[in-house]
């Protein structure tokens, strides 16, 4: 690296450090490149690791401790009514938690001798970009990689300052309000609706379309919905939020002509936008989409040879899990290597109770498409595991070729969903058919028997 004038130069500089630039950068060093991150935040993590994934999962898992001890008193053990403290509760999530990992993450760049330069960095060409902030410098590159992430999408005319939140705001668990009006019954409207809920607050969600969770199966949905049901005051489906108007202390939010529904904090939750503006993506040959995701090949290449791209910037899914897979595979091109973005499944997990997790072809997808498949169901109620675990409400499909009996899809619901997917997405990625999972010994009491015998089930329909 060569210091003078603040411009740096290195091989590849990765624009933004969540989970799609750090395991870019981290690639690209173990491959001998001279890598730089430029982070606003100046740190590694991104959205997911301050304000997504790990907070929130922290969260849930408080929630899920709750909503156990209170099922814990049909098992005839009563203790008693939570009593939560924020302080405490907020302090766990910062500092063992989440800066446990914030740490985690910057031993590992210095062990790697990756450098993380703080500021919003800017391209002036297809070589060069110029990073704002404290330090102002520019920084060289052979190639660059935009890992620039997603931002909460905002509903344009329900604008109320502070007591309309996202869901960044949401996980800082300023206070718990006494009533929550959700906007979005999709994956965070859900996630954080049921920790508000099991925290105290009386939480309603209206959702736009006519089930939660959108796009996914309704099997799996309908036993998570069941208990929405029990846990949210109220699900409003097919609604719009038409107004918000404050009214004292509270807001006081329109559904419909005749429908008003007074809280005292609204969450939007409606989705996420790429952050591919203000990059100075114009001053290169990287293009963009209608909806402003960058475009990229399976190389996770731009239009601009020296310009890789990875993560929710480039498009759905986006889940930080894939944008790590496509990290590492823009690292590897850009060291040569044969490496494409070829993955079959990117698994997804809904992190609610019970969780919703699935990968590949889904029931509805397959209709759609008029493929010829058989689906095989297996209901919780007759797992030994899911009875002992007082959870009968699960439910695991397979979805596989009708004629080859290769699996293409599985899709789990019920506590420990987002664990099960696993052996479900190796199964489709690595093309195993159903007799390889009906007779791989499972072991025997667990939830992940139900796909061993969902597999059996399909083998018995084809005799
Ligand atoms: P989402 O797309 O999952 O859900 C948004 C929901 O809002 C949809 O159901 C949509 O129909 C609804 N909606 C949109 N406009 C509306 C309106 N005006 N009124 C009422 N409802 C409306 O988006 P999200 O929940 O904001 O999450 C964003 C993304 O973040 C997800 O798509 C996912 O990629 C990612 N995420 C993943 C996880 C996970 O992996 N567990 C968790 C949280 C977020």
């Amino acid at each position: 690296m060569v210091m003078g004038d603040l411009v740096i130069e290195v091989d590849v500089a990765v624009v933004g450090g969540g989970p799609g630039g750090y395991s870019a950068a981290f690639r690209c060093a173990e491959l001998g490149l001279e890598t730089v991150v430029i982070d606003a935040a100046k740190r590694l993590g991104g959205a997911c690791l301050f304000e997504g994934c790990i907070p929130s999962k922290a969260l849930l898992h408080v929630a899920a401790l709750i909503e156990d001890a209170e099922r814990a008193r049909e098992l005839g053990v009563d203790f008693g009514e939570p009593r939560v403290s924020l302080d405490p509760l907020r302090k766990w999530k910062s500092e063992r938690v989440v800066g446990r990992l914030a740490r985690g993450l910057a031993s590992v760049a210095k062990a790697r001798s990756v450098d993380v330069i703080g500021g919003r960095a800017v391209f002036e060409s297809s070589r060069e970009l110029r990073v704002e902030g404290d330090e102002p410098q520019k920084v060289r590159f052979k190639h660059a990689i935009v890992a620039t992430g997603s931002s909460p999408a905002r509903l344009p005319n329900l604008t109320l300052a502070d007591r309309v939140i996202d869901s960044t705001a949401a996980l800082e668990l300023a206070e718990i309000p006494e009533r929550l009006l959700v906007i979005g019954g999709g994956y965070i409207g859900l996630e954080l609706g049921q920790v508000y809920a099991a925290l105290g607050s009386r939480v309603t969600v209206v959702e736009m379309t006519d089930g939660l969770l959108p796009g996914v199966d309704r099997a799996l949905v309908q036993p998570l919905a069941r208990r929405c049901e029990k846990l949210f005051a109220k699900i409003r489906l097919g609604t719009k939020v038409a107004a918000l108007t404050e009214k004292g202390s509270a807001v006081e939010a329109r559904l419909g002509p005749d429908e008003v529904e007074t809280c005292d904090r609204v969450l939007v939750a409606v989705g996420r936008r790429p952050a591919s503006s203000g990059l100075g993506l114009e001053h290169t040959r990287a293009a963009l989409d209608t909806r402003g995701f960058v475009t990229v090949d399976d190389r996770c290449r731009t239009a601009d040879p020296a310009i890789y791209a990875v993560g929710d910037v480039t498009g759905e899914p986006m889940l930080a899990h894939r944008a790590m897979r496509q990290g590492k595979v823009a690292a590897e091109v850009i060291a040569g290597r044969p490496s494409a973005f070829d993955n079959v499944v990117v698994p997804a997990v809904v992190f609610t109770d019970p969780e919703v997790a699935w990968c590949g072809l889904t029931e509805t997808d397959a209709a759609r498409h008029g493929r010829a498949v058989k689906v095989a169901r297996r209901e919780w109620a007759a797992s030994g595991r899911a009875l002992t675990l007082g959870r009968s409400d699960g439910l695991t499909k397979i979805i596989a070729d009708a004629a080859s009996s290769r699996v293409l899809g599985v899709g789990v619901v019920g506590p420990g969903a987002g664990e099960l997917i696993a052996e479900g997405a190796l199964a489709v990625e690595t093309g195993m058919t159903v007799e390889d999972l009906a007779v791989t010994i499972h072991t025997h009491p667990t939830l992940s028997e139900t796909l061993m015998e969902a597999a059996e089930s399909l083998l018995q329909q084809s005799r």
